[in-house]
């Protein structure tokens, strides 16, 4: 099945709504970016593809890096995980500070920023080369070797990161990170800057399709069981204080970032990137969340 006219469909409905959202610019770089650029690609398990638009073009991947980097974790990890980190919907923003403190410096789930900061604090401990080892894995899952880190975003959030270090110093007080800060937050800041297209998004999140194995090599990254938990955490944390909104009116786990990428994935059957740079007031792509909304809705195909 192809998607394409589908997508255009969707795309040329879509045209007649206005924007009302914004890049994101508290990292200076992001809004470098044309916010009237727009992407989709999807992929199905069987290997099948549907792209519309600048389906091929990396953009800022940002909080979509927290799922492989949890998957990382999750899947490598003896202790009990979830000594760390909750499993729990936050109802906060992503890179909010006043839940962590009630709950003595544990993240309420690993999608939000907190979480992600503990999962690179847990793989700081766990890999040998963890910048390198993450873009490696990065690589492998989507079968596509020359993405990178952008030192360019990297830097500029870095240098305007005072929330994210808040963060970390408060989880660090309540003895929650156990590496040196700087360390962990140059994982942290890096991953976020990662540049994927949708292309590439819509293939590395496959493997969250079909029970945890990687549909080209046949790797199995996580267990059917874990697969479905990760899946889970996405439905329930993937849009911070969204996520309800998100599965109300899409109806599939996935996970955003504030580069303006969204991708979904609809269990046996595919998954989908979507790029429109524009966010709401959720930090979610505005045009991103209409457009997959619409194409659940058309299609019939969300998970409930
Ligand atoms: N790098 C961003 C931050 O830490 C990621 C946020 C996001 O994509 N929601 O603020």
């Amino acid at each position: 099945m192809n998607y394409s006219n589908t997508f255009q469909e969707i795309y040329n409905e879509l045209q007649n709504v206005e924007d009302t959202g914004h890049v994101a610019d508290y990292i200076p770089e992001l809004a470098t970016v044309n916010p009237n650029q727009f992407g989709v690609h999807l992929t199905t398990v069987g290997g099948e593809h549907s792209a519309f638009g600048d389906s091929e073009k990396r953009f800022s991947i940002q909080s979509i890096a927290k799922v492989f980097a949890f998957v990382m974790a999750y899947s490598r990890v003896k202790s009990n995980i979830w000594e760390r980190m909750d499993l729990e919907p936050a109802g906060t923003p992503f890179n909010s500070l006043v839940q962590l403190e009630y709950d003595k410096g544990i993240p309420r789930n690993p999608f939000i920023n907190a979480g992600a900061i503990v999962v690179c604090d847990i793989l700081v401990d766990e890999l040998a080369s963890p910048k390198e080892n993450v873009l490696s894995f990065i690589r492998g899952l989507s079968n596509s070797h020359t993405i990178d880190y952008n030192p360019i975003v990297a830097h500029s959030e870095k240098k305007s990161g005072y929330r994210n270090y808040a963060l970390v110093n408060l989880m660090k007080s309540f003895g929650n990170i156990r590496n040196n800060i700087d360390k962990v937050m140059d994982l942290y800041f890096s991953i976020c800057s990662i540049e994927m297209s949708c292309r590439e998004l819509a293939d590395s999140f496959l493997f969250l399709a079909n029970n945890g194995v990687v549909p080209h090599s046949g790797e199995q990254i996580l267990s059917p069981s874990r697969t479905k938990r990760a899946n889970a955490l996405m439905q329930t944390c993937g849009f911070y204080d969204e996520a309800g909104q998100f599965t109300f009116k899409v109806g599939l786990p996935g996970k955003s970032g504030v580069g303006g990428g969204i991708v979904a994935v609809h269990p046996l059957k595919y998954s989908i990137a979507v790029w429109s740079p524009r966010l709401n007031k959720k930090g979610n792509s505005y045009k991103g969340m209409l457009f997959l909304e619409e194409f659940t809705t058309k299609t019939e195909l969300s998970i409930f």
